[in-house]
């Protein structure tokens, strides 16, 4: 049988939830199948209440295959994703309060005062000046923005951006992301995030 993301989304959707890691109606995730098609979350539904039934497959024409629900509207964006890097099979979109502060305050987070962020993020969480939510235009600018050696981007003004091989990837830049944030605010208060020696960030590069 092929394979069904859809237990595991739901239960992503649950996690966010439960974690802070969005609004209560806000954020999305999507999967990219085999085929092109892809299966995403539903327009204006609470994370915590999404069941497999509340899933909806979509075309590249975002037209509905599967589902009753309408799709999210910030799906052009996890497409621009898809269309930039062909390794992307999953793409969430959130807004976790701590990442989601520096994405206010147009700050990208650099990495290199804490191994696992470096691991996992990359040299840094790039930040993607704010273009309005929903549009074409946004997903133009996320399109050209987004690389390979970085799963994890700030929406500037809004939220956060990840991507990853499979769905639990990108839900790992999400949550590495956020506590990365957090742990960064401490630092900062408590006299300034010490980097670490050049020579051990690339070694850990090497381990990414
Ligand atoms: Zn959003």
């Amino acid at each position: 049988m092929s394979y069904d993301p859809r237990q595991e989304l739901v239960e992503i959707c649950h996690l966010m939830a439960a974690r802070n890691f969005t609004t209560a109606a806000g954020g999305n995730i999507s999967v990219r199948m085999p085929d092109g098609t892809c299966w995403v979350t539903p327009s204006q539904l609470h994370k915590a209440r999404v069941t497999c039934d509340d899933l909806v497959r979509v075309n590249a024409q975002l037209e509905v295959l599967d589902g009753v629900r309408r799709p999210s509207s910030e799906m052009l964006v996890h497409q621009a994703v898809y269309r930039a890097l062909p390794q992307a099979t999953a793409v969430i979109h959130a807004h976790p309060p701590i990442a989601s502060g520096f994405a206010m305050a147009h700050v990208p987070l650099r990495t290199t005062s804490s191994s696992e962020g470096a691991v996992v993020l990359g040299a840094e969480v790039p930040c993607i000046p704010y273009v309005q939510p929903g549009t074409a235009a946004l997903a133009d600018l996320v399109c050209d923005a987004v690389d390979a050696r970085h799963p994890a981007y700030l929406l500037a003004n809004h939220g956060v951006l990840t991507w990853g091989t499979d769905l639990w990837a990108s839900y790992d830049a999400l949550d590495t992301l956020e506590l990365f944030a957090h742990s960064l605010v401490i630092a900062t208060i408590l006299g300034g995030p010490r980097p670490l020696p050049d020579a051990e960030l690339q070694a850990l590069e090497a381990l990414a």
